[in-house]
This record gives structure tokens, C-alpha cells and sequence, in this order.
């Protein structure tokens, strides 16, 4: 997986930085076996993430703009992990 546990010194995507403002704000998750980010369906957190993106966006993006990057890795983000057996 290429997920990492870089923090914010060291995003290179947009998308990375919008994943890690969504772990930032806990609105995401890390499957802790294989990696893969879920959605944790955390209202709160994503009204906080996106009040991050806002207050502090990537130098060169303007506050809507991150905004929309959050929530476009939001909706590319499943509930669950790919690869866990479904919940019981
Ligand atoms: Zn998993």
C-alpha cells in the first residue's frame, strides 16, 4: 500500500493533502490490516476537516478550492475496507 504516515511537511498531491486533513480531523480512517482509508460517517469531523481547509489551504489553492478537494477524496472514499471480511 502506499499509504503513508507522512504528516502535512511532506504532501506532494492534492489528494494526499485532503486525505490527511480528513485523518487530521478524524473523518477518515486507516483499515489497520491493509491500509485502505474509510469513511468514518463522522458528521462532526467532516465539518471539521473542511473548516481546516478553509483556515489553512495548500500555498497555491484558494480556501473553495481545498474545500472541494476534500470532499471530492470524501466521496472517493468507501465506508468500508476493500479487502475486510463485511462486518458481522
Ligand atoms: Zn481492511
Amino acid at each position: 500500500m502506499l499509504m503513508s504516515k507522512e504528516r502535512r511537511t511532506a504532501i506532494r498531491t492534492l489528494r494526499g493533502w485532503a486525505i490527511a486533513v480528513l485523518q487530521e480531523a478524524g473523518a477518515i480512517r486507516e483499515c489497520e490490516y491493509h491500509g485502505w482509508m474509510q469513511d468514518r460517517a463522522e458528521p462532526h469531523a467532516r465539518e471539521r476537516a473542511f473548516q481546516i481547509a478553509r483556515l489553512d489551504p495548500p500555498p497555491d489553492l484558494s480556501p473553495e478550492a481545498a474545500a472541494d478537494a476534500v470532499s471530492e477524496v470524501l466521496d472517493s472514499i468507501g465506508d468500508t475496507c476493500p479487502e475486510c471480511p463485511p462486518e458481522v
